[in-house]
């Protein structure tokens, strides 16, 4: 085994208990890489008493102060930045320059956390002579993070710098696809100086999630993965009186306009479509072509035949899910699409084990078929084409996800347009993954999100923190008045 077992993190200290062991994958050539424990409730249990008692400690700490150990944690993510992308790439699959990406934001996430008591001071008003009104925001206690196995080390760093920084003690359940990146989070933050219990990892899968959702000492949970699984945890959630937030799965539309310029849309949309083998919940998954597109779409045709897989395109996390994205075009196929780009039954040279499919674009899609309407999490792209930009937005409205939309187009009224109308939080215009950079807020609409706020930026201070209204007299007049 190229790795140690995989441990859990509790109070400090990597322990190693006498669960059963599951195998961790390389998804470049399928070899078993580390093993990882299933944990249960009793190991949520030691967490959240773990948890429990560093958070009298460190949330009593000024944020000024809390936020030097992110100040400290990023300058280590920049440090090992060539260490943590090769491991991304180990236990992802994605290429290097997307797993190199992946650190490069997380360092960003940690620069946004530094800056939270810039942003989160509070408010004071006079409201009548020697009364003020004061707000004040306090961390909300002991909270966990639930993450998925496409972005490894991103995904904790959405949720892990804010909400520690702001006073929380935090519990991160990772994907048990993808369990080692987070070690390293870990290691790294210790190094960082955060006290010991401010973080504790347990791994494993469905039991750890339940035993989370349903630990009375668990103040609030933020889960991302599906939408199937994000649901489970919202109605679990909140059934145990938890504030939630549970980003679920995607079913991204691109719109594209026949005055879009062609170089610019095509590269943009094969990248999305491609980029970490189109497991980003991000990815064009469809793309509504609007009147006469023929000449971008055989432009993006030659894009995807340039791609080379094992050399700038990733594996799929496992064989299941390569076979299931497989059996999606066949179905489309077999229901009347075009495959223009195959990706089906790709095989890497010396990486034979490997679980590739290459970029796969199928045309003539129509809205009823199931690849239109379900998430395939692969380097797959269905074109379906409408007459008008109404026809395009009643396709991307009729979806039950609503993460990311985006337009390609050279009129701005065109954009406006679709920057209204489309049902999605996140929204581009001539930029294939819109993703909010900080101090911007990440979070999708519909099923794409559970809860109420973003995930990450500005729009994460409400989700990890309470606010204290304070009223306070301080002059000697006597008497009341109306609001007394
Ligand atoms: P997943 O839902 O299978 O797993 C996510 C987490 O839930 C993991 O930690 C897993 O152990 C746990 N889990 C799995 N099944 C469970 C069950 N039945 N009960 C309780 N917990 C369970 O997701 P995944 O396959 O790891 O990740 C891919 C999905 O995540 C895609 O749908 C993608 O769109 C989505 N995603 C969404 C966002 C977003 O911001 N909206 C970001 C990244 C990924």
């Amino acid at each position: 085994m190229k790795y140690p077992e995989v441990r859990n993190y509790v109070g400090g200290q990597f322990v190693t208990g006498t669960h059963p062991l599951l195998d961790v994958y390389s998804p470049g050539d399928g070899s078993v890489i580390a093993k990882v424990p299933l944990s249960s409730a009793a190991e949520v249990n030691a967490a959240v008493v773990a948890a429990q008692a560093a958070f009298a400690g460190w949330s009593a700490l000024p944020i000024k102060e809390r936020v030097q150990v992110f100040y400290r944690y990023r300058t280590l993510l920049e440090r090992d930045i060539e260490s943590l992308t090769a491991l991304i790439t180990e236990e992802n699959g994605k290429v290097s320059a997307e797993a190199r990406a992946e650190i490069l934001k997380s360092m960003e996430l940690t620069e946004f956390a530094c800056s939270l008591p810039q942003i989160t001071a509070g408010e004071v008003l006079a409201v009548s002579r020697g009364v003020e009104c004061r707000i004040e925001r306090f961390p909300v206690g002991v909270v966990a993070s639930i993450t998925p196995f496409n972005f490894p080390n991103m995904v904790p760093n959405w949720t892990i710098p804010n909400a520690i920084a702001l006073g929380n003690c935090m519990i991160l359940k990772p994907s048990e696809l993808v369990p080692l990146s987070s070690t390293r989070i870990a290691e790294l933050l210790h190094e960082a100086g955060l006290p010991d219990g401010v973080l504790q990892i347990i791994h494993g899968g469905k039991d750890v999630v339940e035993a989370i959702c349903d630990h009375p000492g668990i103040e609030a949970v933020s889960f991302v993965g599906s939408s199937k699984v994000a649901k489970i945890v919202y109605r679990r959630g909140t059934a145990a009186l938890k504030r939630v937030l549970a980003l679920g799965g995607a079913k991204n539309h691109l719109i594209v306009m026949p005055d879009a310029d062609v170089e610019m849309t095509s590269s943009n949309v094969v990248a999305s479509m491609t980029g970490c083998a189109g497991q980003r919940c991000m990815a064009a998954s469809v793309m509504v072509a609007v009147s006469e597109t023929d000449h971008i779409i055989e432009r993006m045709v030659s894009e995807a035949r340039k791609i080379v897989p094992g050399r700038n395109l990733g594996p799929v996390i496992s064989a299941e899910a390569r076979d299931r994205i497989e059996r999606y075009i066949t179905e489309a196929e077999q229901a009347g699409a075009k495959v223009l780009v195959d990706g089906r039954k790709t095989v890497v040279k010396g990486k034979e084990g490997g679980y590739y499919v290459g970029p796969t674009i199928i045309d003539h899609v129509t809205p009823n078929m199931r690849i239109a309407q379900e998430e395939v999490f692969g380097p797959v792209l269905a074109i379906v084409r409408t007459k008008d930009l109404d026809g395009a937005l009643k396709v991307e409205n009729a979806s039950p996800y609503g993460n990311a939309a985006s337009v390609f187009t050279e009129s701005g009224g065109t954009a406006r347009y679709v920057m209204e109308h489309a049902s999605a939080g996140m929204i581009g215009v001539n930029v294939g993954v819109p993703v909010p950079r900080e101090p911007f807020s990440f979070g999708g609409w519909n099923e794409s999100r559970f809860g109420v706020g973003d995930i990450t930026g500005r729009g994460s201070i409400e989700f990890w923190t309470k606010s204290k209204k304070m009223t306070t007299k301080w002059n000697r007049e006597h008497g009341t008045n109306w609001m007394s």
